[in-house]
């Protein structure tokens, strides 16, 4: 649909037209962005003139109307599903800060911005230009084939002739030393791994077979890069090496792990007999046999690159008016989504640009509301769906005192209302956590005329739950899961903007009865969790993928422990194991069974899901088929 799309469009460019200019006018930046960054095309309509520009903003005027704008930009395709850390949500970051600032929003971000910006650390990962290379013998050794950098190695370039150091240990307590009578400043030593057999008590290693004090000792003695050979080739006689995994520091050289027959021809090129028969001597005779490798000169490159991600919450802040312009209420949403999937946009229309949008219509509305006795914080979280990152980052290190927020407000999915379907009715949640919710709530609902399903918990997989557990008041408000969830497929067009603008005109009642309340709502503690799922919801848990937890084997690991996998089933099919432990699906972190319940009670048979097991301590992504569960009579 052509026309659609080009109106869309135009409201799009409008709308970032107004959020600029009136960040101009406040003197901020709407796209704040870290110095390297570059600056972001906005998307635009294919040059519309200005009458229609004109006519484009006249015809944004309902509230309906204008929330659903808000989303229309939120979950375009341009914004590439909004993946925290990517360029699309950026967009979306300054679209919502714009918004604030149009409203008349303070920047409530360190620095004077509207962004509060955090880490996402992600593992590092080796690059392309790590690379080892002889001179003199004919060899090219292959990356995590024949060679890789260990975690702790340092980053960087080196080169230099090969000495064979033994063990590469100095050990004075047992007058053993590896280094003794041998020159090794600028030149490349290759050692075994650990040390001689029997140097400490009981068989045990000492300190000295440690990886950090070998290199250190290397790096002491002048020399400028370590290889290290495994001193067995291991039971299975794989002679493996370790996999790259960055540590926080690094010992001071580049240092690599190498196989042993890599070592052995190296060793062959400068004239020396095989690893084997070295150590052999070395352990019967415990005698240094170090001694340059003739003729053999290695260089090399260390290179990782971090993946960590820069991620960023959006704030903007109404002052109170009142007496109690100190404490602070804060109405939020998730703003990220899960991005593209093998080539498809995860628009996130209703997860959650509809939470978004009701965030700036109240932004909006609470700005125009003329008292406000408490502060407002009005924000967007980043990093929702990896882990509620951007809320946790937000209670971790508050930009007001903790102790003068006194109610938090999260929106996440309200696009779907469906008053008469209990799937799709509103939720809201958190009603036990402050002592003076259930009241407001229910007086507020009936005079709103809409019905809800109450729960007391705000414990659940969304951001009020962050705030919750650091002892803070919570209400959630929800309107059900759908089959489009964490799909390609929830877009603008299946938004109920009318029934959102219920929901957020319900939450801005609340939410006044919380700025003007005399007393602020008392914490209290629900232990249970919420339940996000109803009964009355397609298929709730009919699904399959034919797994038995491991019901013993609960622990404080990451993940839901798998015990067994039936032959023939969907995760057998998959490639799934008994040892592997669940810790994702769909995006959606797995730790327990009521997880894995919430993450597939909408899904039916034959939908595929994408499963991310642990294995190992590595993470792998498998497409499970589900299969109807058997009726048990
Ligand atoms: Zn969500």
């Amino acid at each position: 649909m052509i026309r659609h799309r080009c109106s869309i469009l135009s409201v799009l460019s409008v709308l970032l037209l107004v959020a600029a200019s009136a960040c101009a006018s406040h003197k901020v930046k709407l796209w704040s962005k870290p110095a390297n960054a570059q600056t972001h095309a906005v998307p635009v309509a294919p040059a519309p003139t200005t009458a229609s520009v004109i006519t484009a903003t006249m015809a944004v005027e309902t509230p309906a109307d204008r929330y659903l704008s808000h989303i229309a930009l939120l979950a375009h395709d341009e914004l590439e599903g909004r993946d925290t850390g990517s360029d699309g949500i950026d967009l979306a970051a300054g679209y919502v800060a714009g918004q604030f600032a149009a409203a008349g929003l303070r920047p409530g971000g360190p620095g004077g911005t509207y962004f509060q910006e955090f880490t996402i650390s992600r593992p590092a990962t080796l690059d392309d230009k790590t690379d080892l290379i002889i001179e003199g013998p004919s060899l090219e050794p292959i990356l995590k084939a024949d060679f890789i950098p260990f975690g702790f190695s340092a980053k960087g370039d080196f080169a230099g002739d090969v000495v064979f150091v033994g063990y590469g240990v100095t050990n004075t307590d047992v007058e053993y030393d590896d280094y003794a009578g041998i020159e090794v400043t600028g030149r490349v030593v290759l050692m075994l791994r650990r040390e001689p057999p029997g140097m400490g008590p009981y068989g045990n290693y000492t300190n000295h077979a440690r990886f950090d004090s070998k290199v250190r000792l290397a790096h002491d003695t002048g020399a400028v890069a370590v290889l290290i050979a495994n001193q067995d080739p291991g039971e299975d006689g794989i002679d493996g090496l370790m996999r790259f995994r960055v540590r926080d520091e690094d010992y001071g050289l580049p240092a690599l792990h190498v196989k042993r027959r890599l070592a052995d021809e190296l060793l062959a090129a400068g004239g020396l007999p095989s690893l084997d028969q070295l150590q052999r001597q070395i352990d019967k005779e415990r005698r240094n046999a170090s001694t340059p490798l003739s003729g053999v000169r290695v260089s090399g490159t260390v290179a990782y690159k971090s993946n960590d991600l820069l991620a960023r919450n959006v704030i903007g802040v109404l002052p109170g008016m009142g007496p109690r312009a100190g404490e602070y209420v804060v109405i939020g949403a998730h703003y990220d989504h899960v991005g593209v999937r093998r080539g498809r946009i995860y628009n996130g229309a209703d997860d959650n640009a509809s939470g978004t949008a009701g965030v700036i219509e109240l932004a909006r509305a609470l700005s125009r509301t003329p008292y406000r006795d408490r502060s407002v914080i009005c924000m967007t979280f980043s990093g929702e769906e990896i882990g509620l990152l951007g809320s946790q980052h937000f209670v971790d290190d508050p930009t007001v005192d903790h102790d003068s927020i006194t109610a938090m407000i999260n929106m996440d999915m309200i696009g779907r209302l469906t008053p008469d379907d209990e799937a799709n009715m509103l939720a809201i949640h958190g009603l036990g956590t402050g002592n003076s919710f259930k009241e407001i709530v229910d007086r507020r609902a009936k005079e709103a005329g809409l019905d809800y399903l109450p729960d007391d918990s705000a414990l659940g997989p969304s951001d009020h739950a962050s705030f919750y557990r650091v002892g803070i008041p919570a209400l959630f408000f929800h309107t059900g899961v759908h089959r489009d969830l964490h799909q390609p497929t929830d877009d603008t067009e299946k938004i109920n903007a009318q029934g959102a603008t219920r929901v957020v005109d319900l939450i801005y009642r609340i939410a006044m009865d919380l700025i003007n309340g005399e007393d602020a709502p008392v914490f209290a503690e629900v232990h249970h969790r919420a339940k996000l799922f109803r009964g009355a919801s397609p298929a709730a848990s009919g699904v399959v993928m034919g797994i038995v937890p491991d019901m013993e084997n609960e622990s404080d690991k990451p993940g839901w422990p798998i015990a067994q996998v039936f032959p023939g089933g969907g995760a057998a099919k998959a490639g799934m194991k008994a040892g592997d432990r669940i810790v994702r699906i769909e995006g959606h972190p797995i730790n327990d069974f009521a997880d894995y319940r919430e993450a597939t009670a909408h899904k039916t048979p034959d939908d595929v899901i994408e499963v991310t097991v642990l294995r190992e301590g590595k993470r792998i992504t498998l497409s499970v088929e589900l299969s109807a569960r058997r009726r048990q009579r």
